[in-house]
């Protein structure tokens, strides 16, 4: 299958400055040429499907690196735990369509519990169900009493989480979720705003703990990632080895030297704390979660503004599934990124081409270059001009994923 994709405004994912009236020649699921019209040369004649751009942006396939597949966006806790695993796994389906169709090829799943997470990404991957490229996480490790250790009264009994208070027992978790299918070993390296019994400037599993999980992931050749907010727990983390800080909160000028040093990531997911304090307790959020998000999101967005000035490497995540943060809705996080200081381009670099090194996929996706998978979306306007645009899902006219055309809004048009 050859496929010419002409008159388009290529944006490729790389920060160079757009290319107009460029040509984009896919070869299977692979893209083959891009650039200039005058410099590439399109194959033409039978068999070779020719789509005329239009004159629209061409951009990479969007990479959201932080996501939760299997929950909805739905604040109302008793709800989501009263459905069954068969419909969760038929909502996450339906989640994945969204995220695709909002022009997400790619997605980095950072924790899901009975095995929706893994058994979806290969769904998709098998071609059973459309959505994005999925890396997942599986269950996310917590101490006692931490962000994963969902409260429930001790006559309950609760499933859903994967508790772990020793280094042998961090270990033994991170083995079996490898054992499951897990991508990344996810761990909770401080509490958080939506778990009402824990600080989220609290140390959750301490250097010892994380060190055994993240020598079994990266002994895999996994990466790991940490749900990390306060200083402690964020130090902690890197000390410990891991390769990204999920939300960040509170980074300190010793913890911005040490990601440098280490090249440790950042993926501060700015809409998970902005729709919690939107929203609010009358939307039905519980009133510890909004307190939490309203005492720390000055904090957090000094620490992004921090971290992107002394030049942390840093991918857009949005913490889909957070109350009102809803699937399918990503590109929200692009526009706040901008809001607190990223440059356009910055946020479409971090939704591409560096969501595509954190996850380790830097040699198949993330911009538009010949020997790369062909993940491409075009978009009605200039994102660069305006970054809101590619919220509007009227706007994103066609989403290729690995060669194969996923969504086709053009219409009438050939
Ligand atoms: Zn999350």
């Amino acid at each position: 299958m050859v496929k010419v994709i002409r008159n388009v405004t290529l944006i490729d994912g790389t920060g160079v400055a757009p290319v107009k009236g460029a040509t984009v020649v896919i070869e299977d699921e692979k893209i083959t040429a891009a650039g200039p019209s005058g410099q590439v040369e399109a194959p033409a004649g039978a068999g070779v499907e020719a789509v005329d751009g239009g004159g629209l942006t061409l951009l990479p396939g969007l990479i959201d690196a932080h996501i939760h597949i299997t929950g909805t966006g739905d604040p109302n806790i008793l709800k989501a735990i009263r459905k069954t695993v068969p419909y969760v796994t038929l909502e996450s389906a339906v989640n994945a369509r969204k995220t695709l169709e909002a022009g997400f090829t790619t997605i980095r799943d950072a924790g899901g519990e009975w095995l929706v997470d893994i058994s979806l990404r290969d769904a998709i991957r098998d071609g059973l169900v459309p959505g994005p490229r999925m890396l997942v996480s599986g269950m996310g490790l917590s101490i006692t009493g931490g962000h994963g250790d969902h409260f429930f009264p001790p006559e309950v009994e609760f499933k859903g989480r994967y508790v772990v208070d020793s280094p042998d027992e961090a270990r033994k978790a991170a083995r079996e979720q490898l054992r499951s299918g897990a991508d990344l070993i996810k761990l909770m390296a401080t509490g958080g705003v939506m778990s009402e019994k824990d600080l989220p400037t609290a140390r959750g599993m301490t250097v010892a703990e994380m060190e055994a999980a993240i020598e079994e992931a990266h002994n895999a050749g996994k990466k790991t990632l940490a749900h990390a907010q306060g200083a402690n727990g964020i130090r902690n983390a890197i000390l410990a080895g891991i390769d990204s800080i999920e939300h960040g909160f509170y980074l300190t000028d010793e913890i911005i030297d040490l990601m440098l040093e280490r090249g440790v990531f950042l993926v501060p997911t700015l809409v998970a704390v902005h729709q919690i304090i939107v929203n609010g307790e009358k939307a039905g959020i519980p009133e510890y979660g909004v307190r939490k998000a309203k005492e720390h999101a000055e904090a957090h967005r000094k620490s992004f503004q921090k971290a992107l000035k002394a030049g942390v490497k840093i991918a857009m995540g949005t913490d889909a599934a957070t109350p009102f943060n809803f699937h399918g809705h990503n590109a929200l996080e692009l526009q706040l990124m901008v809001e607190a200081g990223m440059t356009p381009s910055q946020a479409l670099q971090a939704a591409t081409r560096m969501g595509a090194e954190l996850l380790g996929l830097s040699d198949k996706v993330g911009t538009v270059e010949p020997g790369k998978l062909a993940d491409l979306v075009l978009v009605d306007g200039d994102p660069l001009a305006d970054i809101k645009l590619l919220q509007d899902k009227e706007r994103i006219k066609l989403v290729v994923k690995g060669g194969q055309t996923a969504v086709d809004r053009r219409g009438g048009k050939p």
